[in-house]
């Protein structure tokens, strides 16, 4: 069975004082998420280490919203995967839409950071979803596929065992629409499936996050689908109660 990860997006807010309360009391209520739930939570990058020093001794993890695939160099405001590790980063979100949408990142992109990432021991998550005209054109199927083909092109059976998907309907992201339970689990099958072509049995114990306005109130229909196995939260993360209310929904 997958492990139910439900991971927070903070994306840029927070300041270093509010992300540091915030993680005080994501730990504080961790203890009451459902059993064999992994929260985990992703600051900016300045205040990764301050966070890690807040959740240290607490089941919950740290996550990171992005990196550069490259040890170092002349890349200049950008931070690389060992940077990471070292500050005690365990996930780091990959391709989220908004950096595809906004700083243009290919699949092929992508794939070298979901590469980068795992060689330095830690566990992309990588978003994977389509847009409003994508559905209504009626390609979801073709833009997924291709996401997850290109997005983890060359990824071994053993190196998947450390990958998470986030599949998150571009068009539900900050909107508070809603893919409706079955479609979303539509999408998670043929993700599903697609990770078994990929790389065999290992295919069926990856991660399927659900991403896009998941709250308390719709937590609980979308994972009880059959294969939707956590979520990445945005907005819902920034309240200590709310993210905890869809950690112990399942
Ligand atoms: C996200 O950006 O990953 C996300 C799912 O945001 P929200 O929950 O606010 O829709």
């Amino acid at each position: 069975m997958p492990k139910t990860i439900i991971a927070g997006n903070w994306k840029m807010n927070k300041n270093l004082a509010e992300s540091v309360q915030l993680a005080s009391e994501v730990v504080k209520v961790s203890g009451k998420a459902s059993a064999g739930v992994e929260l985990v939570v992703c600051p900016v990058f300045t205040h990764l280490e301050a966070v890690k020093e807040v959740i240290k001794g607490s089941a919950v993890k740290l996550g990171a919203q992005n990196c550069y695939p490259a040890d170092s160099g002349a890349f200049t405001g950008e931070v690389s995967g060992s940077m990471l590790k070292a500050i005690g980063v365990e996930y780091v979100i990959l391709g989220h839409s908004e950096r595809r949408q906004y700083f243009h990142e290919s699949n092929e992109f992508i794939n070298k950071k979901v590469h980068h990432v795992l060689a330095h021991g830690m566990k992309p998550i990588y978003c994977v979803g389509e847009l409003l005209e994508e559905r209504e054109k009626g390609v979801t199927h073709q833009v997924v596929t291709e996401q997850i083909n290109a997005g983890l092109a060359n990824v071994t059976a053993d190196q998947m065992k450390n990958v998470v998907i986030a599949y998150e309907p571009v068009w539900a992201i900050g909107t508070g629409k809603v893919a409706s339970p079955e479609q979303a689990n539509e999408v998670h099958i043929l993700i599903r499936n697609l990770l078994v072509k990929l790389v065999g049995d290992a295919g069926k114990e990856v991660t399927i996050q659900y991403g896009g306005s998941m709250k308390p109130d719709n937590a609980k229909e979308l994972l009880a689908q059959s294969e939707i196995n956590g979520g990445l939260i945005g907005g819902a993360a920034l309240k200590a109660d709310d993210f905890l209310a869809i950690g112990s929904a399942k």
